[in-house]
Order: structure tokens, then C-alpha cells, then sequence
């Protein structure tokens, strides 16, 4: 009788450790779980050449560095599972990057490839149909075919590459718009059977009465602002991290390419395009705080920390001079306090037109 009490006791203990314990892992594991969701990062270059503009040009040896960085240090992975395994909640390897390249340049095929071939890397090009053929600093359709039947991807950078923002207080203007993206998805679909529907903006440039349609429409839009992506979010205009130009250097491009998605709950402003007289904008982001400490993030504008201020798990930062004409970003950062040396990221990124309704390149 004793003896069958005391295992009595003994079931209730051993039950009481085990539910602890199990609760205790249950936190530990969903503790993980919101900490590393399925994150990737995108990469965009544009040329790779020692003789083009400086501002979108890498030269072939420093992609080659990044290239054998991302080897070392990361999976490079095609630009289709990054987004659909995202989407999905499909496991994705740690550290996920795709390469993209924008705007199809012919030093791509010459500079690039080899390394990439070298490295079996897969990527994506960005390609405006309508201008294949007609300068010749761009790949032609059959060196198009060609690389796609080496296994590199071919998606849309509309018809003719310009800027889409312009006259968009018109009539039909969306309406257009989507029709140009439509025939340039079309046309793509034809030379090379990539009928992906993602669709690169050119110069980055959109807004959300577009990233809403295309995204109506099926289509997934790539922007240029910075940060990586989790099914968190704007799939209307996903973030890539420019790796050209000022932002070639390896050592602050590491840091992007670890980086983790801001874990935004909401936000006050969506909308990126601003009119001449609104160029002072401030936003309210409220933000998960379980794996950031408050006091560790900033935000920037052209490098420069910018003000904010907290009201609960929200921040507001606030442009005290006007954002100059053309585009701007505003990038705010924290560091993750389970993954050491991740960062969470979000960048907002804002459009200004000039006096004549004009976009600047
Ligand atoms: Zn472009």
C-alpha cells in the first residue's frame, strides 16, 4: 500500500519533469523557429567590366572574390527556389543567396559567366525584350538562347526599360503599364520558354497602385531596395541588395548577405512615390522585439544615423531635410540577439520626380 504510494508520487514527478522539460524545449525550438524563419538574401549586379559606369559596374576580379565568398560561405541558390520555398514554407539552406543581373549586358555573358560556370552557380538576367538586338553592348537573342540552355534564367525588365513612374497621374497609365509587362513576359516566354512572371522594376521605381496590380496578376516584383526576404514580405516588390559600385566592397557586403528580415508587424506608410511637396516623410514601424533589443536599432539615410522615436514595440523616424529628387532609401538595422552577427533589415525605399514630372536615371 506504502510502496504503491510512494510510486504514485514518483509517476507524478517524473510527469511534472517531463512536461518542464518539455515545455522548456517547446520554447526553446519555436524560439528558433521565429528567429530563423526561411530567410534569403538576392543580389543584383548589373555590369561586370572595368570599362562601363562606374555606379552599376563591378570588375570581373572583384566578382570573382565575391563569388569564391559566397562558395565558401554560403548556398547559392536559383532565384525560383529562393522565392517559391519562401512562399511555401519549404525548408531553404542557411545562408541562401541568389544572383541577379539586370539589364542583360553583354559583358555579362563575356565577364560573369565564366566565373559563375566555374563556381556552377545558377542566376537569373533581367531583360527588356524590345531592346535585344538593338545596342550592342546587349546580348542578342541567340546568345540569350544559348546561356539559357547553360542553365541560366531569363525574367522580365519590362519592354523598354523606362522609368515606370513617369506620367502616372494619367489616364490608363496602370492599365498600360501592365499591358507593357504583359507583352514583355510574352515575348520572353517565346525567345526562351522563361515564363516566371517576375518581373525586375527598372530603376527600381514603383508603386503600390502597380506592386499591388502585378501582384493581382501573378507576378512577383523585384525592387532595389536593400534587405533579405521572408515570407513576411511585400512579394509585390521584394528587396535585393545592390553588390556593385559603392556597394562592391566585400567587407559591408558580407554583413547584407547574412542578414535577416525585419520582423515588421505593420507599417503607417507603403506608398514609396512622394510629390515635390512632401519630401519630409516620417514612418511608423511597429516591429516583433523578441529577438531584438530596442536600443540596438538604428535607421539611416545616406549613411547617416537618422532620429527615432519608441512608443511601445513601434519606432518613427522622422527626414528632417528633404529627400533630394530621384530615389532615396532609408535603411534601419538590428542586430539578432540569437544569431550573432545577423542583422534584421528593412529598407523603405521613396521616389521623387522632378519640376517637369520627369524620373531621374
Ligand atoms: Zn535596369
Amino acid at each position: 500500500m506504502m510502496k504503491s504510494k510512494m510510486s504514485d508520487t514518483s509517476k507524478v514527478k517524473y510527469y511534472s519533469i517531463f512536461l518542464m522539460l518539455g515545455g522548456f524545449l517547446f520554447l526553446v525550438v519555436s524560439k528558433i523557429a521565429y528567429a530563423n524563419p526561411q530567410h534569403g538574401v538576392v543580389l543584383l549586379y548589373h555590369h561586370v567590366s572595368e570599362d562601363t559606369p562606374a555606379s552599376t559596374s563591378i570588375s570581373p576580379d572583384k566578382f570573382e572574390e565575391h563569388m569564391a565568398y559566397l562558395k565558401q560561405n554560403h548556398k547559392v541558390v536559383p532565384l525560383q527556389r529562393l522565392i517559391e520555398n519562401i512562399q511555401n514554407n519549404q525548408p531553404l539552406p542557411e545562408n541562401s543567396v541568389a544572383i541577379t543581373f539586370d539589364d542583360g549586358y553583354r559583358n555579362i555573358a563575356e565577364n560573369a559567366h565564366p566565373i559563375l560556370l566555374k563556381y556552377d552557380f545558377p542566376y537569373t538576367i533581367f531583360i527588356s525584350p524590345d531592346l535585344i538586338g538593338k545596342q550592342k553592348h546587349q546580348l542578342n537573342w541567340s546568345e540569350i538562347t544559348e546561356l539559357s540552355q547553360q542553365g541560366v534564367t531569363f525574367a522580365n525588365h519590362t519592354s523598354i526599360h523606362k522609368h515606370l513612374l513617369l506620367d502616372n497621374d494619367q489616364e490608363g497609365w496602370l492599365a498600360n503599364t501592365i499591358e507593357d509587362i504583359e507583352h514583355a513576359e510574352q515575348s520572353i516566354k517565346q525567345h526562351t520558354s522563361f515564363n516566371l512572371k517576375y518581373l525586375a522594376y527598372p530603376y527600381g521605381e514603383y508603386n503600390q497602385a502597380l506592386s499591388q496590380a502585378l501582384l493581382e496578376r501573378g507576378f512577383i516584383g523585384f525592387g532595389q531596395q536593400s534587405g533579405a526576404i521572408s515570407k513576411n514580405s511585400d512579394f509585390g516588390a521584394l528587396p535585393r541588395f545592390p553588390a556593385a559600385g559603392i556597394y562592391a566592397n566585400l567587407n559591408t557586403l558580407k554583413v547584407k548577405m547574412n542578414t535577416l528580415d525585419m520582423p515588421i508587424i505593420s507599417k503607417s506608410i507603403a506608398e514609396p512615390q512622394l510629390s515635390l511637396t512632401e519630401r519630409t516623410p516620417s514612418q511608423t514601424i511597429k516591429v516583433e522585439l523578441d529577438d531584438i533589443h530596442k536600443n540596438q536599432l538604428s535607421c539611416f539615410f545616406a549613411g547617416q544615423p537618422i532620429d527615432l522615436s519608441w512608443e511601445d514595440n513601434a519606432f518613427t523616424y522622422h527626414i528632417q531635410t528633404k529627400l533630394p529628387k530621384g530615389r532615396s532609401r532609408i535603411n534601419c538595422t538590428a542586430p539578432s540577439i540569437a544569431y550573432a552577427g545577423k542583422y534584421y533589415w528593412f529598407s523603405q525605399p521613396w521616389f521623387v520626380p522632378d519640376e517637369n514630372g520627369n524620373w531621374l536615371d
